[in-house]
């Protein structure tokens, strides 16, 4: 797979679809790790671990520290994105979400600093498809606007008509950069400050309803297909 290539799938035709029942955007580009997973990566004992401040940008800071300290602290980055993607879950209604995207002709990606690996699981462990993928090896990553903006252009989209999802300050700041609408997605329980983005929701039956606001995702049990 390459950076910014289908993974797990094909590109999808639109599909036609029905009267009133247009969907709010014309592509959604979601974050991975705390959004389309729950909340796994604890980034607080990365810090630590690597011993830089709990305010620090990771990927900023370590980039700047000297060369064998550097590849310590990617390879303790490493060492927690790996447990984590042995306990990674689903959000429920993630793949009733992006199957019906998918029908209703809803262009999909995922924008993550985490790896195009820990993507490749998730796909293959959930049997879920996106049009596009950028993850950390692309030459920029959030909050740099450059991965959504490289979304928009494949998907030859101007970004009023799309929506960029996330649960971090990170994404929202790229989104918004880019000059897409934003969606603060607030898992419950878990504390991320004072995140201003164009929309908030607490879960993915309330993006549906975001995205598909003449469809009711009532007939869909969202709660299904967690931990599968
Ligand atoms: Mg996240």
């Amino acid at each position: 797979m390459s950076i910014g290539s289908t993974v797990c799938g094909h590109p999808h035709p639109p599909v036609l679809l029905l009267p009133g029942k247009t969907p709010r955007f014309d592509g959604i580009i979601l974050d991975l790790d705390g959004t389309l997973t729950r909340p796994t990566l604890d980034f607080a004992a990365i810090r630590r671990e690597i011993g830089i401040g709990a305010d620090d940008d990771l990927v900023e800071r370590i980039n700047i520290l000297p060369s064998d300290r550097r590849i310590a602290a990617w390879a303790i980055v490493e060492r927690h994105e790996e447990e984590a993607r042995r306990r990674q879950v689903i959000q429920p209604g993630a793949r009733e979400l992006l199957e019906h995207c998918r029908l209703r002709g809803v262009r999909t990606a995922v924008v993550t600093r985490n790896t195009r690996r820990s993507v490749e699981t998730f796909c293959a462990r959930y049997e879920v498809s996106f049009d596009t993928v950028v993850t950390r090896e692309f030459p920029f990553i959030k909050p740099h606007p450059g991965p959504i903006q490289y979304v928009l252009a494949q998907w030859k989209m101007t970004a009023e008509r799309v929506l960029t999802v996330g649960d971090y300050i990170h994404d929202i700041a790229s989104g918004r950069a880019a000059g897409t609408l934003t969606c603060h997605f607030r898992n419950p329980g878990c504390a991320t400050g004072n995140i201003e983005a164009d929309f908030s929701v607490k879960s993915m039956g309330e993006l549906w309803e975001l995205v598909f606001p003449d469809e009711a995702c009532g007939d869909v049990d969202l709660s299904t297909h967690l931990g599968t």
